[in-house]
Formats: C-alpha cells, structure tokens, sequence
C-alpha cells in the first residue's frame, strides 16, 4: 500500500511500475476516487455538524416552550438525516471502489531496476564458484535420488497428485541437514529464529501483500479464512503488524518453515523432478528497519549476502541476477536473486530471492517505530531466502555426484549428516 498524496505526486513512476508488472489499475480513476470520496466526507461531516447543532437548538426552543420553531427545526433534521442516509451510502460505495484500486497499485521500482518482461531480462550482476567439469556423462538429480533411494515421485503422486514427492533416507537427512546449517548460520548473525504459523488469516496475506493479486496461489482451508502460507515471510512480518516496534537496530527474525504454492499459472512449466512443487522448506530472513533508503540497501545487500556464504558453505556455483520489472512482484522495490548452477539444466535456476519492499508492507500491517524526531512512521521491510529445500537438492546432488554414482557430502554439511562423507549407492 502507497500513500495516496505519494502516489499523485508520483504518478508516472507508479504507472510505469503497473505497465511493467503487469498490473491493470487505472491510476487517474484511483485519483479521482480519492477526490469523490474525500469530498462526500466532507459533506457528511459539515451535515453531521449542522444537525447537532439544530438537535441542540431544538432543545433549548423546548425549554423556551418555542414548540412552532422546534417542530421546523425537527423537520430539518429529519431532512438532513434522509440526506445523510443517502450519502453515507454513496461514500461507502466510493471508498470500496478506492480500496479495491489502491489494493493494486504497485510499489514503484528503484531507479536501477532493469526494464523488462521476465525473467530471460533479469541482468547478471556477477558469478561466483567453479561449474563442474565431469568427465563422464553426470545424471540428473531425480536419476541421483533412485538410485539412492532419496527422491520418489511416482509414490507422491500416487498420495498427493502432481508436483509432490517423498523424501526417504539420505534424502531425508540432506532436506534437514541444510536447513539446520542456514538456521545456525542466521542464528550466529543475530537473527532471532522464529516458529510459525503456517495457516494464516486472509488479512495477513493481504497486510503483507499477497492478496488480493495473489490469492490463486494460495490454498485455503475449506469454510475458513485461514490460507496455507506461501511463504513465511507472511507470519514473520505480520509477528509487528499494528505495532510500535523499536528499530534502534534493525529488526532481524529467521523461520524455518514449510510453504505451499498452487502454482497456477505454471501448467506444464518444470513439470520434471523437483524444481516447482506444492510443498517446500525454507529457511527465510526478514529485517525490518528504519525508513530509509540507504540503511534498507545495505541489508539488501546484507542478507543477500548470508545467501552467498551458504551457498559457499555448500560449494556450489551460482550468479547473482539484477531482477527486472516484468519479474518482479507487486509489493517489491528492488530485488536481486541467486540463481545456482544445475547441470541438468545446463543452466543456473533461480534458488534465492532477495528483496527490498519499503513501506509497502508496513503500511498495509501497520507496522511503525519513533524516528528520531519521535515521530510515529512506517518501517521498511526486507526478505531472503537463506536455503529453499527441495529445491536446492537439485545443485547439491548434481554439481557434488561422482563417476561411480556416489555423492560428495560438503565438509558444513557433515556434521549434520551424522559425519558421512558422501552418498553411496544402497
Ligand atoms: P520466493 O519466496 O517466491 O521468493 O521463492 C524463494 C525460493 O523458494 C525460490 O528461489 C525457490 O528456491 C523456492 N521456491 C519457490 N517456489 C517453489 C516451488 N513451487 N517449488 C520449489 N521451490 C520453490
């Protein structure tokens, strides 16, 4: 959520972001809406005052035993109180319609943001780690996993239906294993792990920006308005959502949790292995600071930055990508993601998501701190992933398997995988 007076100051800067985010929202009908319904008040405030003040004036012709003047002067009440009755109705009608508007508008995007459509716009920003050199013919990760007996899809479908699967054994263990290590890594940093909900109200999602745009994506509890979360960012932020937070240092909270996605929308897109399915872990930061630009970009760069140590931690190679406008959400200002190297690819696919989304949040979840001046203003947030399992699976068997079949096991990663080295076959 803007504030409207922002958004007319700013027009161009928010259309551009709707246009490129592919959001349908005429912002010249918003403003007017605004103007309508601003105007209605008033009026219903200037009738509401005339009427108080005729209530009172009748009261006091009663005492003078005025009863002519008191009975003309009821008959104008009565008057107003129809016309009130009418406009209060047409203000209602208006502020829906205004609410409805400025649900979708879009966060604005920072100046560096690349244009663009999708994801093929986003712009390498750097690479880091060596590809692998395989001098025999590597298997893909869903071949790795039968082997091992550490990925079953055919058995998910068979219980759940598409896009689900079992982990079993080693799978099991390296599903946890990475996200303990990204849990104590963030744990060491001073991020507070938090346990979650994972069924959340319609109005966390809409507070934190997720509905109403993104209500497909979502499942929801039959004959409730509870939602299964995509994300735990959704219970993290809205953990301060109508509250006086003191942000003397940045707040920092971490959730291991799982997330449920319908992926609609995504009909016949990754279809093979592990990729995009309806139920996965993550390791999640979120920071929530100070309004200000520069301070909210250095913890872009900062959590983005805990994304790369594990990702060094687990010895893979990946790049950093700018994320375009056409790329990117509703809600987000500015957003970098990690994308890792998956040799059954031949390419590197997106595993973190780094974003800066300003007030945008806090605004909607009523999120504010004393700045200071003392005064009361809404803070910015920020969100990472630190790991997304099963997801990040796919690198780790594929980049880190040997000729024989066998998986190297990264040194961080042992000690939460009862001290194995490697993988091998059963
Ligand atoms: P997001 O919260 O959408 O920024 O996603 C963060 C990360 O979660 C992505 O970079 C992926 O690693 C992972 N992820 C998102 N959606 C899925 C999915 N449907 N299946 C598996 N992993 C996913």
């Amino acid at each position: 959520m803007l504030d409207v007076k922002w958004i007319r100051a700013h027009q161009a800067e928010v259309e551009y972001a709707a246009r490129h985010k592919g959001i349908e929202v005429s912002i010249p009908e918003l403003l007017e809406l605004d103007e309508a319904r601003r105007s209605r008040l008033a009026e219903i405030e200037g009738l509401r005052q005339s009427r108080n003040a005729l209530t009172e004036e009748i009261g006091m012709l009663l005492k003078q035993g005025n009863q002519p003047e008191a009975a003309r002067k009821k008959q104008a009440v009565k008057d107003i109180h129809l016309r009130l009755n009418d406009l209060e109705a047409a203000y209602r009608l208006t502020d829906q319609a205004y609410t409805a508007a400025m649900l979708r508008v879009p966060n604005p995007v920072s100046p560096d943001t690349p244009a663009g459509q999708s994801d093929k716009d986003n712009i390498e920003l750097y690479r880091a780690g060596t590809l692998p050199d395989f001098a025999f013919e590597p298997k893909d990760h869903v071949a790795l996993g039968n082997l091992h007996r550490m990925i079953d899809i055919p058995r998910g479908v068979k219980t759940a239906g598409p896009r689900q699967y079992y982990l079993t054994g080693a799978g099991v263990l390296l599903h946890r294993a990475v996200q303990q290590l990204a849990l104590d890594l963030l744990t060491e940093k001073g991020f507070m792990p938090v346990d979650v909900p994972l069924m959340a109200r319609g109005d966390a999602l809409l507070n934190t920006g997720y509905f109403p745009l993104g209500e497909d994506q979502t499942f929801k509890l039959a004959e409730e308005d509870k939602w299964l979360v995509g994300t735990s960012e959704v219970p993290l932020v809205s953990y301060y959502s109508n509250e006086i937070v003191d942000l003397a240092e940045p707040v920092k909270m971490a959730a291991v949790s799982l997330c449920f996605r319908s992926e609609v929308g995504s009909a016949g897109r990754d279809v093979h292995g592990l990729y995009r399915v309806h139920q996965f872990a993550k390791v999640e930061q979120v920071v929530i600071c100070e309004n200000s630009l520069e301070k909210s970009d250095e913890l872009l760069r900062e959590i983005t930055e805990n994304a790369e140590e594990l990702m060094r931690l687990l010895e893979l190679p990946y790049r950093v990508v700018a994320v375009c406008c056409g790329d990117m959400g509703q809600k987000t200002y500015k957003q970098v993601d990690i994308e890792t190297w998956m040799p059954s690819r031949n390419a590197y696919g997106e595993t973190h998501s780094s974003s800066n989304l300003l007030d945008f949040q806090a605004r909607r979840s009523n999120i504010r701190y004393r700045n200071a001046e003392g005064r009361l203003t809404y803070a910015y947030t920020l969100n990472n992933t630190a790991v997304a399992s099963p997801r990040i699976l796919i690198p780790l068997l594929e980049n880190h398997q040997r000729e024989d079949g066998s998986i190297r096991i990264p040194e961080a990663l042992r000690k939460y995988m009862n001290g194995i080295e490697e993988i091998r076959a059963v």
